[in-house]
C-alpha cells in the first residue's frame, strides 16, 4: 500500500509511537479501553476548509451527508462551519435538529420515506425533499395537503452513469433502485408540477460513492444539464442543481481528485449552459469530509498462526467496522509501536463469521497485547456499527490538540438489555 502516515489525517509517529494530534494512542487505550473510534478535530477542520474554500464567494452550498458519521460532536463542527445536512432518515433529521440545524439547512434524500418521515420533515420545513419515485411524490403531496403545507421538491434522476466503484456503492446505473429513470424525468417533473402542494425547486443526482475519477462526475453533470435544458423548454424552471456526493478518498493507492478540482470540473460544465449557468449548486459529500479523520483503535488478543494462514485476532470486529466485509474495502492498519520480525497476517475479530475480518494479508510484527490502528476509518465505520454477537458498540473520542473529548461513551450490556422484555410466563 502506498498510503503514508503523512496522508492520514491527524496521525504521526513520535519516538516510534503512533499519535493522533498530540495524544498517544497508548494513552487513549489506557483511558478509554478498546475498541475505540478516535477522530482528529484538526483533520476534520482541514476537510471542512477544503470544501468551504471550494464554495466561497459563490451561492453554492455544501450539505454534509451525515450517514457517513453522525456523531453529534462531528455534526456540531459542520454546522458551525456553515454546512447544511443531507439526511436519509427521520433519525438523521432528529440528529440535525438536535445540534441546532434549521429546516433550511436540510435536504432529505432516500428511496423509502414513510408517511411519518414526511410529516416530521414537513413540520421541520426542510429546504428540499429529494424525491425518488412517483408514489413518493403522491404521498408527499397528500401529506403536505393534510398539514396545510407546501413541500419544496427536487427529483433525484438516475443519469445511468457508471461511477466505476464497488457495485454496492454504485447508485447511478439504471439497474440500481435509486432515482427516477432518466427517460421518465420530464414526465415526472410535469406530474410534480401539477400537484398543488408541491413546489418544484431543483434537480438532484447521486451516482455512487468512493468515486476516484473526475469523468463520472462530469458525465453525470452533462446528463443532468441536458435534462435542465429539456425542462426549460417545457416551461419548468429550477432554483438549484444538486450534484450529490460520492467523492472518493485515498485508502490505499487511489488518487481521487481534490474537492476543488471536482467543483471546478462540474462548474465549467454548468457555466457552458445558459439554462443552468445562474443556478446555485448543492453538493452532498459524506466520505470525503470524514473518512480520513478517524481511526479505529484495537488490541491484539491472540496470535493464531496456521499452516494456511496467520490470524491476528483483535478485539474489534465486523460489528464495529463493516466495510471490509461488505465492500471488500481495504484500510491501512498501523501498529501503535513498530517492532522487528514482520510476518503476513489476516486481522480478524472474535465474531462467529468467516466474513469477520478487518484486513487481509498485511505485513507487520504482531504481538499479543499490542495496539493496532485502522486508519481512514472515519466514514461508514461507527455509523454502520451493530450489536451482532451482543457486542456493545465502541466508544468515540474527539482529539483536539492535547485535549480529548469523550463524544460517545461505550455502550454497555445494560444499555442493550434495557430495550428488551421477557414474556411473563413460559
Ligand atoms: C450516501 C449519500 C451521499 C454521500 O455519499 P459519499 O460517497 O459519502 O460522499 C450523498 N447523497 C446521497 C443521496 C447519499 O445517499
Amino acid at each position: 500500500m502506498s498510503v503514508t502516515i503523512e496522508t492520514l489525517g491527524g496521525l504521526s509517529r513520535r519516538n516510534g509511537e503512533l499519535f493522533c494530534e498530540n495524544v498517544s494512542f497508548r494513552s487513549l487505550a489506557e483511558r478509554f479501553a478498546t475498541p475505540l473510534y478516535v477522530y482528529s478535530r484538526s483533520a476534520l477542520q482541514a476537510r471542512i476548509d477544503d470544501w468551504s474554500r471550494g464554495v466561497a464567494g459563490t451561492s453554492d452550498r455544501v450539505f454534509y451527508a451525515m450517514k457517513a458519521n453522525n456523531n453529534l460532536a462531528v455534526l456540531d463542527l459542520f454546522l458551525r462551519a456553515g454546512f447544511g445536512f443531507d439526511i436519509v432518515s427521520r433519525g438523521e433529521l432528529e440528529r440535525a435538529l438536535a445540534v441546532g440545524a434549521k429546516g433550511s439547512d436540510i435536504v432529505y434524500s432516500g428511496v423509502g420515506k414513510t408517511e411519518e418521515d414526511l410529516r416530521a420533515a414537513l413540520k421541520a420545513d426542510v429546504l428540499c425533499f429529494n424525491v425518488e419515485s412517483i408514489p413518493e411524490l403522491e404521498r408527499l403531496n397528500a401529506t403536505a395537503a393534510a398539514m396545510g403545507r407546501k413541500a419544496r421538491i427536487s427529483l433525484r434522476v438516475n443519469p445511468n452513469v457508471d461511477a466505476k466503484t464497488h457495485p454496492y456503492i454504485s447508485t447511478g446505473l439504471k439497474n440500481n433502485k435509486f432515482g427516477i429513470a432518466y427517460d421518465r424525468a420530464l414526465e415526472t417533473y410535469q406530474a410534480a408540477a401539477s400537484m398543488s402542494n408541491l413546489i418544484v425547486t431543483g434537480i438532484d443526482c447521486h451516482i455512487g460513492s468512493q468515486i476516484t475519477e473526475l469523468e463520472p462526475f462530469v458525465h453525470a453533470a452533462d446528463k443532468v444539464l441536458d435534462l435542465i435544458e429539456e425542462l426549460h423548454q417545457a416551461g419548468i424552471r429550477l432554483d438549484h442543481i444538486d450534484f450529490g456526493g460520492g467523492l472518493g478518498v485515498r485508502y490505499a493507492d487511489e488518487t481521487p481528485p481534490a474537492a476543488a478540482e471536482m467543483l471546478a470540473a462540474v462548474r465549467s460544465r454548468v457555466a457552458a449552459r445558459p439554462a443552468a449557468a445562474h443556478l446555485p449548486l448543492f453538493f452532498e459529500p459524506g466520505r470525503s469530509l470524514v473518512a480520513n479523520c478517524g481511526s479505529l483503535l484495537m488490541r491484539v488478543e491472540y496470535l493464531k498462526p496456521t499452516t494456511a494462514k496467520n490470524f491476528c485476532i483483535v478485539d474489534a470486529a465486523m460489528n464495529d467496522m463493516m466495510r471490509p466485509t461488505l465492500y471488500q474495502a481495504e484500510m491501512p492498519i498501523l501498529p501503535v509501536v513498530e517492532r522487528e520480525g514482520a510476518e503476513v497476517w489476516d486481522i480478524v475479530g472474535p465474531v462467529c463469521e468467516s466474513g469477520d475480518f478487518l484486513a487481509k494479508e498485511r505485513t507487520f510484527a504482531a504481538h499479543q497485547g499490542d495496539l493496532l490502528v485502522m486508519a481512514a476509518a472515519g466514514a461508514y465505520g461507527m455509523s454502520m456499527a451493530s450489536n451482532y454477537n451482543a457486542r456493545p458498540r465502541a466508544a468515540e473520542v474527539l482529539v483536539d490538540g492535547e485535549h480529548v473529548y469523550l463524544v460517545r461513551r461505550r455502550e454497555t450490556t445494560a444499555d442493550m438489555l434495557a430495550l428488551e422484555s421477557r414474556i411473563p410466563q413460559l
